[in-house]
């Protein structure tokens, strides 16, 4: 490996965390989303924190302290019956989606947007949608 790439790589292995914290500062995820992780959290504190406590060790992070700590992913340390799955089984940690949009002043994902799109209102098959198609040619093409 030459000099560039060395410095490269420790250049990025030390802004990792900086960077990171930058994109969950700007990244908007779903209010509704995160109040099911937050509950789910607390009734499964005790799991997520030896999942927590395991996915630290494997990054060598031994101090919560540690500015790395709190992004560190423990989704895949969690025992099996806790992992994502269906979101109707409560052992399953929910994910949090990204905002979709803001309705009533929260940013939600499609799932948590009822009644205007969910799975049941997504059409079976794709509609493909130009910007300089009405909303009633598209109507038209979707119904076809
Ligand atoms: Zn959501």
């Amino acid at each position: 490996m030459d000099a560039g790439a060395l410095i490269g790589n420790a250049v990025a292995k030390q802004l990792r965390p900086v960077f990171d914290a930058i994109q969950r500062a700007l990244v908007k995820r779903c209010a509704v989303c995160l109040g099911r992780r937050i509950a789910w959290e607390k009734a499964h504190a005790d799991v997520m924190e030896m999942a927590w406590l395991k996915a630290c060790a494997e990054r060598g992070i031994d101090d919560a302290a540690d500015p790395r700590a709190p992004g560190v992913d423990f989704i895949p340390h969690l025992p099996a019956q806790h992992q994502p799955g269906d979101p109707a089984d409560p052992a399953r940690v929910p994910l949090i989606a990204l905002a979709l949009t803001t309705a009533a002043g929260w940013d939600v994902c499609a799932e948590c947007l009822p009644g205007i799109v969910s799975e049941a209102t997504v059409p079976a098959r794709p509609v493909l949608a130009a910007p300089n198609v009405s909303a009633a040619t598209a109507a038209k093409l979707a119904a076809q």
